[in-house]
């Protein structure tokens, strides 16, 4: 059987061009471009200035089914389409997430594609990059110790010790770290009490990154931040403190998008990296909107299913950007759709047209909720060397049986040329059908009303029950007036519903949020459902210890 390369082998042979080449080709400017090494740049937002009579080009998402440990390949799908796209002839760019360096050490591979379809450089753009993560844990971390240092020199604003919100971050993956106590030791230390680690990732000031709109946006976003609240009740804000401008600041250089490229030379943006839970998991929508300057197609994609993923990005990212996408691509693969049909993990080599029959409402259902939102929808098949001919010309017959739009996907395996029929189906998609979006909830309804409109037209539940600490959390929302924002869900990624067991399209089932936090800043309000991880912790063996590099710089073990 043929030999297949490693992820990393594969992008350790890239031909890739200097990255001051790429952008020369693409019409940003020499002054626009801020060199990170040869391979790495930032771009000024000067070039928004420059670009702003340009039209845009189409917007394209990529989303899934619920996801499987089988894999589905968003970033993979991402990556492969744009590049794709230009081998068509179709100028594309695409926009990624940056990986955080927790999962790195974990057990996850990177979130820099697979196969022939990958962002490189993938070491650096794993490790460092452009320091962005760096950026976002400092601006964090003064506002976490202006909170502390406000109730050492004697809490003017009476801030309540029980009622400190803020944790401080880091990017790591360190259980240890998950609840601590901080300030112990002499009274010069300052007052003791319980805090705790989150992944920077979690935090809001990345998600804030994410969906601002320009700098002095991000301050605003920053000085509504919710800290903590008061003995009365009152919420304190970065503002409060004093310490948002000081935060922007920090932000200068990670607010600008990053440039790299994939293995055919086609531009990536990669550019922000909230996590898909407690956050909205998309790019920038500043880094959105430069690819949309830049080429005819912008390719980009949401973390988890379409169900999280794509319904935040539409709901929340899409209403912040005021971005219309033109389509939306949902990526299944046959083995993730076996398992939705019932087939355990380690049976999945077999052939088994029968439980991909049954594992398809899965497809379906996802593919029915992006038609609610009046968008143009494709389904890509992300084709495993290890499907049979059987399962693929099953799945394309339900897909057209359907009456949806569906090409094979082989990015992985063949790069941009396995991609040449999909790109070519989302082309043709996007010239025939057009695009109405609009957001499944208005945001100036209640919360119960726009939760009730996520659980029954997405998910397919019933309803959602609401508990007496929801309940008493969404009253005092309301009361701050902070009730009129778009909902991000904190839910399994693994289901429909809140269950993380029931795959497949679940039916009669209800939604119960447990929590009702605001993340004010960022601008939106996170519905728990279930206990959230914020601060991941390693494996027994961490994928760490795999890792080396040689005296010549060589790196091996990531991925
Ligand atoms: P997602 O974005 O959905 O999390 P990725 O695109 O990051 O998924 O892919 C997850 C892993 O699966 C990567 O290691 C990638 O190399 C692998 N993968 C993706 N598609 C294929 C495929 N068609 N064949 C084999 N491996 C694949």
């Amino acid at each position: 059987s043929k030999k297949y390369l490693s992820d990393i082998e594969i992008a350790q042979q890239a031909n890739m061009l200097p990255v001051a080449d790429i952008a020369k080709e693409w019409g940003i400017l020499d002054d626009e471009l801020e060199m990170y090494g040869k391979y790495k740049a930032k771009i000024s937002l000067d070039i928004f200035n420059r670009l702003q009579d340009r039209p845009d080009g189409k917007l394209v998402l990529v989303t899934a089914i619920n996801p499987t440990p089988a894999g589905e390949g968003k970033s993979t799908t991402t990556v492969g389409l744009g590049q794709a796209l230009n081998k068509i002839g179709k100028k594309a760019c695409i926009a990624l997430r940056e990986p955080s360096l927790g999962p790195v050490f974990g057990v996850k591979g990177g979130a820099a594609g697979g196969g022939y379809a990958q962002v490189v450089p993938m070491e650096d753009i794993n490790l460092h990059f452009t320091g962005d993560m760096h950026a976002i844990t400092t601006a964090h971390n003064l506002l976490s110790a202006a909170i502390d240092n406000h109730i050492h020199q004697g809490n003017a604003l009476n801030i309540d010790l029980n009622q400190i919100v803020w944790k401080r971050v880091l990017d790591m993956n360190d259980r240890a770290l998950r609840e601590v106590i901080v300030a112990l030791g002499p009274k010069s230390n300052g007052v003791a009490r319980q805090d705790g680690f989150m992944i920077t990732v979690a935090s809001e000031v990345m998600a804030a990154l994410c969906l601002a709109t320009s700098l002095m946006d991000l301050k605003e976003r920053f000085g509504r931040m919710i800290v903590a609240y008061s003995n009365e009740g009152k919420a304190i804000t970065a503002a409060d403190l004093n310490v948002h401008g000081a935060m922007t600041m920090l932000m200068k250089d990670a607010i600008k998008p990053n440039i790299v490229q994939t293995l055919e030379n086609t531009p990536a943006l990669i550019h922000g990296g909230p996590f898909a839970n407690i956050a909205h998991g998309c790019n920038t929508i500043m880094a959105t909107k430069l690819g949309l300057k830049l080429g005819e197609y912008l390719v980009t994609e949401a973390g988890f299913g379409a169900d999280l993923g794509a319904e935040k990005f539409l709901d929340i990212k899409c209403r912040y950007g005021n971005l219309k996408p033109a389509a939306v691509v949902v990526v299944a693969t046959i083995r993730a759709l076996k398992m939705h049909g019932g087939v355990a993990k380690n049976n999945l080599g077999e052939e088994n047209v029968e439980a991909l029959q049954n594992g398809f409402v899965n497809l379906q259902k996802q593919v029915e909720n992006i038609k609610k939102y009046n968008l143009p929808v494709m389904v890509a098949v992300n084709k495993f060397v290890s499907d049979t001919d059987a399962e693929v010309n099953k799945l394309i017959e339900m897909c057209q049986a359907a009456g949806v739009e569906v090409a094979l996907n082989e990015c992985w395996e063949k790069g941009g040329e396995g991609g040449a029929e999909m790109a070519q189906t989302l082309v043709n998609l996007i010239d025939s059908q057009e695009s109405n979006f609009k957001p499944i909830y208005e945001v100036e309804a209640t919360i119960e009303d726009k939760v009730n409109s996520i659980v029954t037209k997405i998910y397919g539940g019933e309803g959602v029950i609401f508990t007496p600490k929801a309940k008493k959390e969404m009253k005092r929302l309301v009361e701050l007036g902070l009730d009129k924002l778009p909902i991000c869900m904190a839910k399994t990624q693994y289901s429909l519903s809140d269950d993380p067991t029931l795959l497949g399209a679940p039916k009669g089932f209800t939604v119960t949020v447990r929590e009702v936090r605001v993340s004010a800043g960022a601008g939106f309000i996170v519905c728990l459902t279930g206990d959230i991880m914020t601060m991941p912790g390693l494996p027994k063996v961490p994928a760490a210890e795999r890792m080396d590099i040689d005296s010549d710089g060589n790196i091996s073990g990531l991925f």
